[in-house]
């Protein structure tokens, strides 16, 4: 913050003389082009507001570290997970999803979860969420997703038909969708619900062996979440309660901290594993795959400034560091893309030096040049093209991922086993909720599927009864639908269902 003695000055740091009289001719005449000052004022607070997050918008940040508490050195070269007890500084990223930039910290939303690790190998960005899986598989799905979570655009209002009209007719969400209606869909506080990595990731060692790895960030405040009505009311009440109680419990010395755990599996493992591992809608069970405990994040820095910081933040799934790697995961492959194809778009293509994105440890040496905003040196006078003669940054083969082999046909294929889909949320709601679990569940499902037209809920419906009968059973019972329907709907194929619950056919 400026010394408070610092003289007022422009943006150019000439003095300013008078910040409170616009110059006009004479006392009660027009205002003059030749107040610089004011002309300069208005233009910058004209152009205040950049693009906000298309998803993600609103979100509160702070800064902590991590901490290595085990030895993973057979699974990873990693650096910065190299030795027990060493530590990264981080930045961390939470938020909510479908809302814009003004909305509530209450939503029933997926909680997005991203982490910045200032690596001496440059930035390692982990961009995960507060659920283990996600509501679609394939990224040609994901823009169309999210328009339905968005507004209608005639009425420009959220709009539960476009919500569960796309859901029920893409049953590979019902997972997630679960996930999200239950109490975990509205988290007491950033604080107090867990961190995914979500996508399997490659971990390889200096040998070049790899492990397939899923990232699991544990609250060791416990997860604690508000029921419906305690989210109605406190949207109400206070619509940046997680954002104010991030920032006020770090401000008190109550610092967050999560336990790393993550789930690893050989190849020959993942030969025989019984679910798809590139599968984001599905997850690796506790049981087949226990999760090993690795490293501690604590966050314990407040940001000084929201905009410099936390808005300006840019995560990107693509900034993997020697040691880790993607998977073919269709989801994470095109996360890889769009992130840093999102940031251009809003901070533009230099916004790897906006502090917070700036490699802290390892500086950039690249021979990219120029383009908007370049505030750095730019290179000086060094060479801007590879190869060169001159002295230049030279590419070090140690940090190649290792090949890994690739077979088959091009083409675009469907996933296998597409009846699986039911099985893990059925196994949510039958072995991991208690009662009040289901019974609030069924609750939150009812009060917002209920806005939907009755097809739609037919539709629905179908799906949780096929996740578990029961769970169904519930469901149509508070929504006062017929269940003879739901189960006929239930026993019919995606495309039968759509057909037969579609606009034209259904009276
Ligand atoms: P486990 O009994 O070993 O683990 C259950 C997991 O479910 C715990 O991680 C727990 O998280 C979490 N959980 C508890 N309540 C909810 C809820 N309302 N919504 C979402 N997650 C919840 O079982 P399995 O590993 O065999 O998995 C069974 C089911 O649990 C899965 O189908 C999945 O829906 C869910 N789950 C599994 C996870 C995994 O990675 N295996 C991760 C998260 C959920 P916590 O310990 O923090 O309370």
């Amino acid at each position: 913050m400026a010394d408070k003695a610092d003289p007022f000055s422009t943006a150019f740091g000439i003095p300013v003389g008078d910040d409170q009289n616009s110059m006009t001719a004479g006392e009660r005449g027009p205002v003059l082009i030749q107040d610089v000052h004011l002309l300069e004022k208005l233009g910058h607070f004209d152009r205040e507001r950049i693009p906000e997050r298309v998803v993600h918008a609103k979100g509160a940040g702070a800064g902590g570290y991590f901490e290595v508490t085990a030895d993973v050195t057979r699974f990873t070269k990693a650096k910065f997970l190299s030795t027990v007890g060493k530590k990264t500084d981080v930045f961390v990223r939470f938020s909510t999803v479908g809302g814009e930039k003004g909305s509530a910290d209450a939503e029933r939303d997926p909680r997005g979860f991203a982490v910045k690790f200032y690596t001496e190998d440059g930035n390692y960005d982990l961009v995960g969420n507060n659920t283990p899986v996600f509501f679609i598989r394939d990224p040609l799905k994901f823009p169309d997703f999210i328009h339905t979570q968005k507004r209608n655009p005639a009425t420009n209002c959220k709009d539960p038909d476009m919500f569960w009209d796309f859901l029920s007719l893409t049953p590979e969400s019902i997972h997630q969708v679960t996930i999200l209606f239950s109490d975990r869909g509205t988290p007491a506080s950033y604080r107090h619900m867990n961190g995914y990595g979500s996508h399997t990731f490659k971990w390889y060692n200096e040998a070049g062996k790899h492990c397939w790895v899923q990232y699991h960030f544990k609250t060791d405040q416990k997860i604690k979440n508000i029921t419906r009505e305690e989210a109605e009311a406190m949207r109400s009440k206070d619509p940046d309660h997680a954002t104010r109680d991030l920032f006020q419990s770090i401000a008190k010395g109550e610092f967050p901290s999560w336990t790393l755990e993550m789930q690893i599996l050989t190849p020959e493992q993942a030969k025989g594993f019984k679910w798809d591992i590139f599968d984001i809608t599905k997850i690796w069970p506790h049981s087949e795959v226990p999760p090993v405990t690795v490293g501690r994040l604590v966050l314990n820095r407040n940001p000084e400034n929201y905009f410099a910081e936390v808005e300006q933040a840019a995560f990107c799934p693509g900034n993997l560091v020697p040691g880790i790697a993607a998977s073919p995961d269709k989801m994470l492959q095109a996360r890889l893309f769009s992130y840093h194809d999102t940031h251009i778009h809003r901070l533009g293509p230099n916004y790897h030096l906006i502090p917070v994105n700036t490699p802290k440890h390892a500086p950039e040496h690249s021979y990219q040049r120029d383009g908007f905003m370049r505030t750095d040196a730019n290179g000086g006078s060094g060479p801007n093209y590879w190869p060169n003669s001159f002295g230049g940054p030279a590419p070090d083969a140690s940090a190649i991922e290792p090949s890994f082999d690739v077979t088959g046909d091009a083409g675009r294929f469907p996933f296998q086993f597409p009846n699986d889909d039911f099985i893990q949320a059925g196994n949510l709601y039958r072995k991991v909720m208690n009662e009040k679990d289901r019974a609030n569940l069924v609750g939150n499902i009812a009060s917002h599927l209920g806005g939907a037209h009755k097809r739609i809920q037919l539709r629905q419906t179908a799906l949780f009864f096929k996740a578990d009968r029961g769970y169904g059973e519930r469901v149509a019972a508070a929504l006062g639908l017929d269940l003879k329907q739901v189960e006929r709907l239930a026993g019919m194929s995606n495309d039968d269902r759509r057909i037969a619950t579609s606009e034209t056919v259904y009276t």
